[in-house]
């Protein structure tokens, strides 16, 4: 297995609920490492920018509205496998279909509002980790 970064963004229904805290925990429970972190409140560009890949889909302007709808917690995560790994831990998208004991079955309460985004491929990842992060930002783990 090989060593990857991946970029997490805890949503604003999960930091409303306050569960940031019990969200990296299932993180590195799992292994990953936290490599950089910051709470930020997405503009409405940054929010779009991020999602242009949706920006046909009917959902699109209500995914806007929410993500902007209160601070975002995005982090990037390194480990073995860590983008795969990381969409184990997050669950299925709709939390009706996620298994239990992932971030969704346990703290989403619809697709709408599912307190988790994680990166779906290698070059995905590269692209979102550094739509949000300077080189300088990630910290290697030197120990
Ligand atoms: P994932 O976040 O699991 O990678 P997608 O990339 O397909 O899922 O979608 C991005 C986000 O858009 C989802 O996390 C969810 O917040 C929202 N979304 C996806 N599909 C729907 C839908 N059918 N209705 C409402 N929101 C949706
Ligand atoms: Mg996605």
């Amino acid at each position: 297995m090989s060593q990857e970064r991946t970029l997490s963004i805890i949503k604003p229904d999960a930091v409303s609920k306050n569960v940031v805290g019990q969200i990296i925990s299932m993180f590195e429970a799992k292994g990953l490492k936290v490599v950089a972190a910051k709470m930020m409140q997405l503009t409405q560009e940054q929010a779009e920018g991020f999602y242009e890949v949706h920006k046909e889909r009917p959902f699109f302007n209500d995914l806007v509205k929410f993500m902007i709808s209160g601070p975002v917690l995005v982090q990037v995560l390194e480990g073995d496998n860590a983008i795969a790994l990381n969409r184990e831990i997050m669950g299925a998208t709709n939390p009706k279909e996620a298994a239990p004991g992932t971030i969704r079955a346990t703290f989403a309460s619809s697709i709408d509002e599912n307190a988790v985004h994680g990166s779906d491929a290698p070059e995905t990842a590269k692209n979102e980790i550094s739509f949000f992060f300077k080189d300088a930002e990630l910290c290697p783990r030197t120990r």
